[in-house]
Protein backbone atom coordinates (compact mmCIF):
# COMPACT_ATOMS: atom_id res chain seq x y z
CA UNK A 1 0.00 0.00 0.00
CA UNK A 2 0.85 3.50 -0.60
CA UNK A 3 2.00 5.52 2.79
CA UNK A 4 3.87 8.50 3.98
CA UNK A 5 6.53 7.55 6.23
CA UNK A 6 8.83 9.43 8.93
CA UNK A 7 11.51 7.68 9.30
CA UNK A 8 13.74 10.84 11.28
CA UNK A 9 12.70 13.73 13.16
CA UNK A 10 13.43 17.05 10.63
CA UNK A 11 13.37 14.84 7.86
CA UNK A 12 10.62 15.05 4.98
CA UNK A 13 8.17 12.12 5.30
CA UNK A 14 8.90 9.45 2.16
CA UNK A 15 6.93 8.26 0.20
CA UNK A 16 6.93 4.56 0.96
CA UNK A 17 5.25 0.83 -0.05
CA UNK A 18 4.10 -0.63 3.06
CA UNK A 19 2.55 -4.58 3.31
CA UNK A 20 -1.24 -4.09 3.97
CA UNK A 21 -1.58 -4.53 7.90
CA UNK A 22 -3.06 -7.36 9.30
CA UNK A 23 -5.69 -6.70 12.24
CA UNK A 24 -4.45 -8.91 15.22
CA UNK A 25 -7.36 -9.47 18.17
CA UNK A 26 -9.38 -6.78 18.78
CA UNK A 27 -8.74 -4.90 16.13
CA UNK A 28 -10.56 -4.06 13.27
CA UNK A 29 -9.09 -3.06 9.46
CA UNK A 30 -9.34 0.34 7.89
CA UNK A 31 -9.54 1.36 4.34
CA UNK A 32 -8.82 5.02 5.07
CA UNK A 33 -10.51 7.83 3.12
CA UNK A 34 -9.25 10.67 4.25
CA UNK A 35 -7.02 11.84 6.67
CA UNK A 36 -6.65 15.47 8.35
CA UNK A 37 -3.50 17.03 9.26
CA UNK A 38 -3.02 18.32 12.85
CA UNK A 39 -0.45 20.59 14.09
CA UNK A 40 0.67 17.73 16.58
CA UNK A 41 1.95 15.73 13.17
CA UNK A 42 4.39 19.31 12.88
CA UNK A 43 5.37 19.09 16.19
CA UNK A 44 6.20 14.97 15.89
CA UNK A 45 7.88 16.03 12.54
CA UNK A 46 9.54 18.74 14.02
CA UNK A 47 10.85 16.95 16.99
CA UNK A 48 9.39 18.76 19.02
CA UNK A 49 7.55 15.48 20.53
CA UNK A 50 10.66 13.39 21.38
CA UNK A 51 9.50 10.04 21.72
CA UNK A 52 7.39 8.84 18.15
CA UNK A 53 8.11 5.33 16.96
CA UNK A 54 10.34 5.46 14.50
CA UNK A 55 9.67 4.56 11.50
CA UNK A 56 5.97 6.16 12.06
CA UNK A 57 2.57 6.53 9.47
CA UNK A 58 1.60 9.71 11.00
CA UNK A 59 -2.18 10.62 10.95
CA UNK A 60 -4.63 10.42 14.02
CA UNK A 61 -7.95 11.82 12.22
CA UNK A 62 -9.03 9.30 9.76
CA UNK A 63 -12.02 8.35 7.84
CA UNK A 64 -12.75 4.92 6.59
CA UNK A 65 -14.61 2.05 5.69
CA UNK A 66 -13.98 -1.32 7.94
CA UNK A 67 -12.92 -4.22 5.40
CA UNK A 68 -12.39 -6.65 8.77
CA UNK A 69 -11.65 -7.83 11.88
CA UNK A 70 -12.30 -7.03 15.43
CA UNK A 71 -16.47 -7.82 16.61
CA UNK A 72 -17.76 -4.14 17.21
CA UNK A 73 -18.11 -2.70 13.50
CA UNK A 74 -19.51 -4.33 10.32
CA UNK A 75 -17.46 -4.64 6.90
CA UNK A 76 -18.65 -1.36 5.15
CA UNK A 77 -19.44 0.72 7.85
CA UNK A 78 -17.91 3.83 7.99
CA UNK A 79 -15.74 4.93 11.17
CA UNK A 80 -13.14 7.29 12.48
CA UNK A 81 -10.01 6.87 14.38
CA UNK A 82 -8.88 9.95 17.01
CA UNK A 83 -5.12 10.14 18.39
CA UNK A 84 -6.52 8.09 21.99
CA UNK A 85 -5.47 4.53 20.53
CA UNK A 86 -4.93 2.41 23.77
CA UNK A 87 -5.72 2.94 27.28
CA UNK A 88 -5.05 0.18 30.32
CA UNK A 89 -8.09 0.55 32.01
CA UNK A 90 -6.80 -0.06 34.99
CA UNK A 91 -4.59 2.77 36.42
CA UNK A 92 -5.10 5.45 38.91
CA UNK A 93 -6.53 8.06 35.87
CA UNK A 94 -8.47 4.85 34.14
CA UNK A 95 -10.53 4.32 36.98
CA UNK A 96 -11.79 7.71 37.54
CA UNK A 97 -12.50 8.98 33.99
CA UNK A 98 -9.93 10.14 32.73
CA UNK A 99 -8.67 7.72 30.55
CA UNK A 100 -7.00 10.60 28.54
CA UNK A 101 -4.30 11.15 31.46
CA UNK A 102 -3.86 7.20 31.33
CA UNK A 103 -0.35 6.23 32.40
CA UNK A 104 -0.14 3.29 29.89
CA UNK A 105 -1.71 5.60 26.88
CA UNK A 106 -0.39 4.96 23.79
CA UNK A 107 -1.67 7.71 20.39
CA UNK A 108 -2.45 7.38 17.00
CA UNK A 109 0.33 8.61 14.72
CA UNK A 110 2.71 8.58 17.35
CA UNK A 111 2.96 5.29 19.11
CA UNK A 112 0.67 3.40 16.27
CA UNK A 113 0.83 3.82 12.64
CA UNK A 114 -1.77 6.13 11.66
CA UNK A 115 -4.16 7.16 8.40
CA UNK A 116 -1.24 8.81 6.58
CA UNK A 117 -1.44 5.82 4.44
CA UNK A 118 -3.89 3.42 2.51
CA UNK A 119 -5.02 1.24 5.44
CA UNK A 120 -4.77 1.21 9.10
CA UNK A 121 -5.32 -0.80 12.09
CA UNK A 122 -7.07 0.00 15.05
CA UNK A 123 -8.16 -1.27 18.45
CA UNK A 124 -11.81 -1.08 17.61
CA UNK A 125 -12.67 -0.23 21.53
CA UNK A 126 -11.33 3.63 20.57
CA UNK A 127 -12.90 4.11 17.02
CA UNK A 128 -16.08 5.39 16.33
CA UNK A 129 -19.47 5.34 13.88
CA UNK A 130 -19.43 8.55 12.01
CA UNK A 131 -22.10 11.05 11.72
CA UNK A 132 -24.11 10.99 8.38
CA UNK A 133 -24.82 14.14 6.90
CA UNK A 134 -20.24 15.02 6.25
CA UNK A 135 -18.72 13.14 3.56
CA UNK A 136 -15.15 11.73 4.70
CA UNK A 137 -13.22 14.75 4.09
CA UNK A 138 -15.71 17.15 6.18
CA UNK A 139 -16.07 14.89 8.96
CA UNK A 140 -12.05 14.03 9.10
CA UNK A 141 -10.79 17.63 11.32
CA UNK A 142 -13.56 16.38 13.68
CA UNK A 143 -11.30 13.84 15.18
CA UNK A 144 -9.24 15.73 16.74
CA UNK A 145 -9.60 19.64 16.10
CA UNK A 146 -13.16 18.60 16.88
CA UNK A 147 -12.33 16.56 19.91
CA UNK A 148 -9.53 18.38 21.18
CA UNK A 149 -11.28 21.21 20.80
CA UNK A 150 -14.70 20.49 22.43
CA UNK A 151 -12.93 19.42 25.26
CA UNK A 152 -10.90 22.43 25.66
CA UNK A 153 -14.46 24.43 25.41
CA UNK A 154 -15.96 21.82 28.15
CA UNK A 155 -12.93 22.92 30.48
CA UNK A 156 -13.61 26.97 30.18
CA UNK A 157 -17.10 25.70 31.66
CA UNK A 158 -19.94 27.77 31.47
CA UNK A 159 -18.41 31.26 30.55
CA UNK A 160 -20.02 33.35 28.45
CA UNK A 161 -17.88 35.78 27.24
CA UNK A 162 -15.05 33.55 25.55
CA UNK A 163 -11.47 34.56 23.79
CA UNK A 164 -10.80 32.12 21.30
CA UNK A 165 -6.39 32.78 20.37
CA UNK A 166 -5.29 31.42 17.25
CA UNK A 167 -8.39 30.85 14.45
CA UNK A 168 -6.87 27.52 13.07
CA UNK A 169 -8.78 24.40 12.56
CA UNK A 170 -9.92 24.10 15.96
CA UNK A 171 -10.96 27.08 16.34
CA UNK A 172 -13.10 27.68 13.71
CA UNK A 173 -14.96 24.38 14.60
CA UNK A 174 -14.96 25.47 18.54
CA UNK A 175 -16.28 28.91 17.66
CA UNK A 176 -19.28 27.44 15.97
CA UNK A 177 -19.87 25.20 18.77
CA UNK A 178 -19.69 28.01 21.31
CA UNK A 179 -22.05 30.39 19.28
CA UNK A 180 -24.57 27.45 18.92
CA UNK A 181 -24.26 27.52 22.83
CA UNK A 182 -25.54 30.85 23.23
CA UNK A 183 -21.78 32.24 24.13
CA UNK A 184 -20.46 35.37 23.16
CA UNK A 185 -17.28 34.85 20.95
CA UNK A 186 -13.91 36.85 21.03
CA UNK A 187 -11.70 36.15 18.08
CA UNK A 188 -7.67 36.93 18.50
CA UNK A 189 -5.30 36.53 15.64
CA UNK A 190 -2.37 38.12 14.41
CA UNK A 191 -2.76 41.69 14.09
CA UNK A 192 -2.21 41.71 10.74
CA UNK A 193 -4.06 38.45 9.51
CA UNK A 194 -7.32 40.54 8.07
CA UNK A 195 -8.57 37.17 6.42
CA UNK A 196 -8.95 35.32 9.81
CA UNK A 197 -10.50 38.08 11.61
CA UNK A 198 -12.93 37.99 8.76
CA UNK A 199 -13.09 34.34 8.62
CA UNK A 200 -13.87 34.61 12.49
CA UNK A 201 -16.69 36.77 12.06
CA UNK A 202 -18.39 34.51 9.31
CA UNK A 203 -18.35 32.31 11.83
CA UNK A 204 -20.26 33.93 14.13
CA UNK A 205 -17.61 35.96 16.43
CA UNK A 206 -18.97 39.03 17.59
CA UNK A 207 -15.08 40.77 17.33
CA UNK A 208 -12.11 40.09 16.11
CA UNK A 209 -8.63 41.44 16.57
CA UNK A 210 -4.84 41.47 17.24
CA UNK A 211 -4.06 38.66 19.90
CA UNK A 212 -1.47 40.73 22.55
CA UNK A 213 -4.11 44.21 22.17
CA UNK A 214 -7.16 44.40 24.67
CA UNK A 215 -10.28 42.69 23.98
CA UNK A 216 -13.40 45.20 23.56
CA UNK A 217 -14.80 43.74 27.42
CA UNK A 218 -13.31 41.24 29.48
CA UNK A 219 -13.34 37.59 29.25
CA UNK A 220 -15.23 35.32 31.09
CA UNK A 221 -12.59 32.45 29.59
CA UNK A 222 -9.84 32.13 26.87
CA UNK A 223 -9.25 29.13 24.83
CA UNK A 224 -5.50 29.20 23.69
CA UNK A 225 -5.24 26.99 20.37
CA UNK A 226 -1.66 28.60 18.90
CA UNK A 227 1.21 26.82 20.06
CA UNK A 228 2.83 30.39 20.86
CA UNK A 229 3.83 30.92 25.32
CA UNK A 230 3.25 34.96 24.92
CA UNK A 231 -0.55 34.40 24.83
CA UNK A 232 -0.69 33.02 28.32
CA UNK A 233 -0.35 36.62 29.93
CA UNK A 234 -2.03 37.95 27.14
CA UNK A 235 -5.04 36.12 28.20
CA UNK A 236 -4.83 35.96 31.52
CA UNK A 237 -4.22 39.90 30.66
CA UNK A 238 -7.86 39.90 29.03
CA UNK A 239 -9.83 37.19 31.23
CA UNK A 240 -11.97 38.58 34.14
CA UNK A 241 -11.48 37.27 38.08
CA UNK A 242 -12.49 33.93 38.34
CA UNK A 243 -11.86 33.63 34.69
CA UNK A 244 -10.33 30.45 33.24
CA UNK A 245 -7.57 30.39 30.62
CA UNK A 246 -7.75 26.74 28.91
CA UNK A 247 -3.91 25.83 26.63
CA UNK A 248 -5.42 23.34 24.06
CA UNK A 249 -2.45 22.23 22.58
CA UNK A 250 0.19 19.15 22.83
CA UNK A 251 3.18 21.99 22.76
CA UNK A 252 3.85 25.41 22.80
CA UNK A 253 6.98 27.76 23.02
CA UNK A 254 8.37 28.69 26.34
CA UNK A 255 5.57 30.89 28.29
CA UNK A 256 7.17 34.66 29.53
CA UNK A 257 7.80 35.54 33.21
CA UNK A 258 4.60 37.40 34.33
CA UNK A 259 3.86 38.90 37.18
CA UNK A 260 1.89 37.31 39.90
CA UNK A 261 -1.07 39.64 39.48
CA UNK A 262 -2.16 38.16 36.37
CA UNK A 263 -3.27 35.46 38.03
CA UNK A 264 -4.58 36.67 41.23
CA UNK A 265 -8.48 37.20 41.39
CA UNK A 266 -8.62 33.31 41.28
CA UNK A 267 -8.00 33.15 37.53
CA UNK A 268 -7.09 29.67 36.38
CA UNK A 269 -4.25 28.55 34.11
CA UNK A 270 -4.87 24.74 32.77
CA UNK A 271 -3.99 22.22 29.71
CA UNK A 272 -5.95 19.91 27.86
CA UNK A 273 -4.31 16.73 27.33
CA UNK A 274 -5.58 14.17 24.97
CA UNK A 275 -9.67 13.30 24.76
CA UNK A 276 -11.71 10.33 26.60
CA UNK A 277 -13.97 8.08 24.37
CA UNK A 278 -16.60 10.27 26.07
CA UNK A 279 -15.77 13.50 25.02
CA UNK A 280 -15.86 12.06 21.28
CA UNK A 281 -19.16 10.20 22.03
CA UNK A 282 -20.53 13.43 22.81
CA UNK A 283 -18.86 15.77 20.45
CA UNK A 284 -19.84 13.61 16.89
CA UNK A 285 -22.78 13.57 19.11
CA UNK A 286 -23.47 17.46 19.17
CA UNK A 287 -21.71 18.28 15.78
CA UNK A 288 -24.67 17.56 13.49
CA UNK A 289 -27.18 19.61 15.53
CA UNK A 290 -24.94 22.69 15.52
CA UNK A 291 -24.08 21.91 12.04
CA UNK A 292 -20.62 22.14 12.18
CA UNK A 293 -19.53 23.08 9.04
CA UNK A 294 -15.74 21.82 8.37
CA UNK A 295 -13.32 24.01 6.07
CA UNK A 296 -11.10 21.97 4.30
CA UNK A 297 -8.37 22.03 1.74
CA UNK A 298 -7.28 18.82 0.10
CA UNK A 299 -4.23 17.13 -0.76
CA UNK A 300 -3.28 13.75 -2.56
CA UNK A 301 -1.72 11.30 0.09
CA UNK A 302 1.76 12.08 -1.73
CA UNK A 303 1.61 15.44 -0.88
CA UNK A 304 1.74 15.31 3.18
CA UNK A 305 4.98 17.29 2.89
CA UNK A 306 3.13 20.52 1.37
CA UNK A 307 0.33 20.22 3.40
CA UNK A 308 2.53 20.40 6.63
CA UNK A 309 4.64 22.81 5.43
CA UNK A 310 2.00 24.64 4.66
CA UNK A 311 0.36 24.50 8.25
CA UNK A 312 4.10 25.82 9.31
CA UNK A 313 3.27 28.88 7.51
CA UNK A 314 0.05 29.55 8.59
CA UNK A 315 -1.58 29.71 5.38
CA UNK A 316 -4.33 27.43 5.64
CA UNK A 317 -7.86 28.39 5.81
CA UNK A 318 -9.18 25.47 8.17
CA UNK A 319 -7.75 21.69 7.88
CA UNK A 320 -5.84 20.24 5.29
CA UNK A 321 -7.10 16.98 4.62
CA UNK A 322 -5.08 13.69 2.71
CA UNK A 323 -7.25 12.40 0.05
CA UNK A 324 -6.21 8.44 -0.33
ZN1 LIG B 1 -4.83 3.88 32.44
ZN1 LIG C 1 -4.43 16.22 16.65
Amino acid sequence: MRAMVLEQAREPLRPTDLPVPEPGPGQVAIEVRACAVCRTDLHIVDGELAEPKLPLVLGHQIAGRVTGGGERFEAGQRVGVPWLGFTDGTCRYCRSARENLCDEARFTGYDIDGGYAEHVVADERYCFPLPDGYDDVQVAPLLCAGLIGYRTLKLAGDAERLGIYGFGAAASIIAQVAVHQGRRVFAFTRADDEEAQRFALELGAEWAGGSLGPPPEELDAALIFAPVGPLVPAALKAVAKGGTVVCGGIHMSDIPAMPYELLWGERVLRSVANLTRADAEQFLELAPRVPVRTQVETFPLEEANEALDRLRAGNLRGSAVLLL
